[in-house]
């Protein structure tokens, strides 16, 4: 089972992030009217994850988010679809929600230069985005999130 592609209203850009950080296909609904949101989410098969509770009852497609806590949000989530991920997963972009794969370094060195290297080889593999470019790799950004994801889905707050 895979969770549904979501696409998150406005006031839930954080867990949009969230959500890709564990792999999961989340649009962005930026700056769009709830029409648009209704037929961008209609278009795409995606559901709509919202705090509106106006547009929570125009549509089943819709799933209504009460919590303002990223904690709570990212749980009410998996408690709806316990087959979302808890651990981040190198395969989608947090910034734009494209694809992530394995990135061979010295194939663009401007991007790589906060890239951490030992003995001038990286320590861990390195992804790149496919749409924006952006790359990542294993660290203790990731590190903390995982732990966050970990409390999160333990029951924890953080
Ligand atoms: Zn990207």
């Amino acid at each position: 089972m895979t969770p549904p592609r979501w696409l998150a209203d406005e006031m839930l850009g954080r867990l949009a992030r969230y959500l890709r950080f564990v792999g999961c296909d989340t649009e962005y609904g930026r700056g769009l009217s709830d029409d648009q949101l209704l037929r961008s989410a209609e278009e795409g098969d995606r559901v709509i994850l919202t705090r509106d509770r106006g547009l929570a009852l125009r549509s089943p497609r819709v799933f209504l988010i009460d919590s303002t806590a990223i904690s709570e949000q990212f749980r009410a989530v998996r408690a709806r679809w316990p087959e979302t991920p808890a651990e981040p997963r190198f395969e989608r972009c947090t910034e734009c929600n494209g694809v992530l794969a394995p990135y061979r370094l010295g194939t663009h060195p401007e991007r790589e230069t906060s890239v951490p290297r030992r003995e001038g080889r990286t320590v861990g593999n390195v992804f790149a985005c496919g749409s924006c470019g952006h790359l990542y790799w294993e660290g203790s950004h990731t590190a903390r999130v995982r732990e966050r994801l970990r409390a999160w889905a333990g029951g924890g707050p953080a």
